[in-house]
């Protein structure tokens, strides 16, 4: 049995102005439930995030950004750092697939954002998974030991506690491509396998370890109840206040399940 609580996180994407954003929280508010074993977490476009600051019952959503530059001040037009984040967001995703793939960002980048996340008391939500071509050449243990070992390279262990780790398959995000949920269980294994040789197995079974790849209502228990899955990164789903309230509510009580 775990005590790890629950995340079920929302990434809206380039989605929603600050209106919409508004609205759609205002209307995610009246069909969520709050529950003590479930965090649940919404990532909105940045420019939503102050006003949604101030509007968003914190006690029933946390707030993520989608993205952060990793220095904290300075000469980088048009970016924004943690330190500006700083007490807006709980929450940072660091390394999705669509920074890494279409914005080039490589682990270096991402490791230090990682650590720009901690000094600034922002827990990171780092991704990692392999893309279809790294699959079908069987390299998925080798490209999450590899974005594991890159990514937390600077993070020492009483940082770990802070961090988040979201496994989501390149191949899975935004297809409508499905993971076998035996897929996610060797995964999972591989990356707590992966924490306990570089932390040890307290920090392993501590980790919050979320699957994230189009996830809906109907898949969503099935992913839940892998072993060791903590929760799930949404995209798609995440965008109707029907489906992710649902996908929210199927992790209220799993906890205490396993
Ligand atoms: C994501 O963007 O992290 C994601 C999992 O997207 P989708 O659910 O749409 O596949």
């Amino acid at each position: 049995m775990t005590r790890r609580k629950k995340i079920i996180a929302g990434n809206w994407k380039m989605n929603f102005n600050i209106q919409e954003a508004s609205i759609f929280l205002h209307n995610l508010e009246k069909e969520v439930a709050v529950h003590r074993d479930v965090e649940v977490v919404l990532a909105p476009t940045m420019l939503a995030l102050q006003p949604l600051s101030l509007q968003v019952n914190r006690r029933q959503f946390k707030l993520a950004a989608q993205n952060f530059h990793f220095q904290d001040y300075g000469a980088f037009t048009g970016e924004v750092s943690a330190t500006q984040l700083r007490g807006l967001v709980e929450y940072g995703i660091v390394g999705h697939s669509e920074r890494r793939h279409i914005f080039r960002e490589t682990d270096k980048m991402i490791r230090s954002k990682v650590q720009a996340a901690i000094r600034n008391r922002i827990r990171p939500i780092l991704c990692i998974g392999e893309t279809a071509q790294q699959k079908s050449e069987g390299e998925t243990a080798d490209v999450i030991h590899d974005q594991l070992v890159g990514g937390l390279a600077n993070v020492t262990s009483d940082e770990l506690k802070d961090i988040v780790i979201a496994y989501e398959p390149v191949w899975a995000i935004g297809t409508g491509n499905n993971a076998l949920p035996s897929d996610v269980k060797h995964a999972i294994k591989a990356i707590r396998s992966q924490i306990r040789h570089l932390y040890g197995a307290a920090a392993a079974e501590e980790i919050q370890v979320l699957y994230g790849g189009s996830v809906k209502p109907d898949s969503a228990t099935a992913y839940l109840q892998v072993e060791g899955v903590d929760g799930l990164l949404v995209g798609g789903a995440s965008l109707s206040v029907h489906d992710f309230a649902a996908i929210a509510a199927k992790a209220h009580g799993l906890s205490e399940d396993e």
